[in-house]
């Protein structure tokens, strides 16, 4: 930087930093920050452990992978030159899309020059007398950088199933996050899905097409709303690119940065016929209306959400023709949308083909996996292919997986062994000049809105600490504290905290995340916004800076 020539570290502590900033991902968020921190000038390293930029998007390959936001609200803001010549093909990319999108980014702003992939982070540790980070890499290599900045993803640590025999397996076998990059043929094929969450959901629809035989393994269902995708011609992508200042100012009113607006009425103020006909409005409509978009109480009032929750399985046992299998589908241990809505396209009609099996595992557990199939305790099922569509050790998972140490060698897992604490969802107390993108406690929701937003916020920290010649940059316990209860305050009152799932920070297939944590904020986006406004704008009270 400016601020690496500028602002030494304390005297008798010299040691050259390699870079002003490393950027751990090479993700939407990675990408982005990068763009953003060499306009400040400063000499920034993005290290990724693929081999292409992307993130999501590069590693979810498996068929049917696709966005549940509408692509012209997913795609970044920044630049109008990008909106003006980037044209989406439909209205929910499909991965290839999104991955040539991203890789056209990429190109565009000439950002591989500082990427280096192949390159994963093992450890980061921070050193209070050159106040900077020393991160190594899987290989061996090290380097030194006055800021750290996480953009390694909020679903990017795959988790297998605690299943005996994983390994003993004789045919092909994918987790759905590490998909080959050569396609998997299934015709005449004995398939397994084991998972039923979004991707699940995304990969059985599609695989149910050329499969011999396709056996879902199903733990817990979810309440699954028809995505209704449709291609976007050059006509209606004018529209769209003529639309996009409305889009985006939409987005940023939002409660999570959709396109969707709650319905302001409660569920109980309109009449029975007039609900019913909201929700057949919604069930027909695109994307996640009737999540985001549906009366204001479905996702804080019982009664209300089980009147959603009712309509939706009506619809499950309309379009599943077997009574038992629909039953078998119909989610009973949670109400509609308070776990991420999976969004489908002829889902439940999958299970009307004869060369479909659904085994409820709740019923027959799996118990194990053997050379030749799977295990149950009641059959053995044969295959050629088993896909794990198991999910994600998510928000805090790609944390874990990286021996990151603050001041004295605390490690970060450690700090939040009862879950996370942080200032903003960007700083934690103890881990000096690293800032978190997409960390735990920020607002998600349309996940680039808030990626933009984060980038930025982070991009006028290191700016306000370039001019000021600050070197050191930390959360104070005060502000790590009010923070961390403010986010679970928000989380009081919503149907969804009293579920286990990801955003709970619930993963059954992971030691220690048995216990249910506060690991995303839940308030709306706007006001997440506001109050980083609000730090930014007064100086940033709450950090220590020196
Ligand atoms: C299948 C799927 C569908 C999704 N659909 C939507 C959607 O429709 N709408 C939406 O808003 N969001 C969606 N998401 C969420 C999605 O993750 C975000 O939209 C967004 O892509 C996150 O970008 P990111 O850069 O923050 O993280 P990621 O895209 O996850 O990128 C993180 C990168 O960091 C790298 N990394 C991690 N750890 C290390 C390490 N130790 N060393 C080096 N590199 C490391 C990873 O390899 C990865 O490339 C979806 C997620 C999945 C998995």
């Amino acid at each position: 930087m400016a601020a690496s020539q500028d602002n030494q570290p304390p005297a008798g502590t010299a040691s050259a930093l390699d870079y002003d900033a490393i950027i751990i991902g090479a993700g939407m968020s990675g990408l982005y920050q990068l763009y953003r921190l060499r306009e400040l000038g400063l000499r920034v390293r993005v290290l990724e452990t693929g081999t292409g930029v992307g993130g999501t998007w590069y590693w979810n390959r498996y068929p049917g992978a696709r966005f549940d936001s509408e692509s012209y609200s997913y795609g970044y803001s920044f630049s109008q030159e990008l909106l003006d010549e980037w044209d989406w093909t439909e209205h929910f990319s499909p991965q290839p899309e999104t991955l040539r999108y991203l890789n056209h980014v990429a190109d565009k702003f000439d950002l591989r020059r500082d990427i280096q992939f192949k390159s994963r982070v093992t450890s980061a540790h921070y050193q209070e007398a050159t106040r900077a980070w020393d991160v190594t890499l899987e290989d061996g290599s090290r380097y030194r950088c006055r800021f750290l900045i996480t953009a390694i993803g909020l679903l990017s640590a795959p988790t297998m199933p605690r299943m005996a025999g994983v390994d003993t397996f004789k045919g092909q076998s994918f987790h759905t996050a590490r998909w080959p990059h050569e396609p998997v043929r299934f015709e005449g094929k004995r398939v397994a899905v084991i998972g039923t969450g979004a991707t699940g959901v995304q990969t059985i629809q599609e695989v149910a097409k050329t499969a011999g035989h396709l056996t879902i393994f199903q733990r817990t269902p979810n309440w699954c709303a028809p995505l209704h995708n449709g291609k976007i011609d050059a006509r209606e992508m004018a529209k769209i690119r003529a639309d996009y200042p409305d889009i985006f100012k939409r987005c940023q009113e939002t409660f999570a940065c959709f396109l969707h607006t709650p319905d302001p009425r409660g569920t109980f103020e309109v009449t029975p016929e007039e609900r019913e006909a909201v929700f057949e409005r919604l069930y027909a409509d695109r994307g996640f209306g009737i999540w985001q978009g549906n009366f204001r109480d479905i996702l804080v009032d019982r009664k209300a959400n089980a009147v959603i929750s009712d309509f939706v399985a009506r619809k499950i046992r309309q379009r599943v023709k077997d009574p038992v299998v629909a039953e078998k589908l119909i989610p009973k241990n949670h109400g509609f949308g308070t776990r991420r809505v999976p969004l489908e396209t002829r889902y439940y009609e999958v299970y009307n083909q004869p060369n479909v099996t659904l085994v409820d595992i709740n019923e027959t557990p799996i118990e194990r996996v053997t050379p030749d199939g799977i295990k149950t305790s009641d059959a053995e099922h044969a295959f050629d292919i088993i896909i794990y569509a198991t999910g994600f050790d998510a928000i805090t998972g790609a944390y874990d997986r990286i021996d990151l140490r603050g001041i004295d060698g605390q490690r970060l897992k450690d700090a939040w062994k009862d879950g996370p604490q942080t200032y903003l969802g960007v700083l934690v107390e103890g881990f000096p000049n690293m800032m978190m993108l997409m960390g735990p406690h920020t607002a998600l929701g349309n996940i680039p809105r808030s990626i933009e937003y984060n980038v930025e916020w982070v991009t006028g920290l290191v700016r306000h600490a370039r001019d000021n010649n600050l070197t050191r940059l930390e959360a104070t316990p005060q502000g790590v504290a009010s923070w961390t209860d403010h986010v679970r305050a928000l989380g009081m009152g919503l149907l969804s905290n009293e579920v286990d799932s990801w955003m709970t920070g619930i993963n059954k297939n992971v030691e220690g995340k048995q216990v249910r944590t506060v690991a995303r904020y839940s308030g709306s986006a706007p006001a997440y916004r506001a109050r980083c406004d609000e730090a930014a704008a007064g100086g940033y009270p709450e950090l220590r800076l020196g």
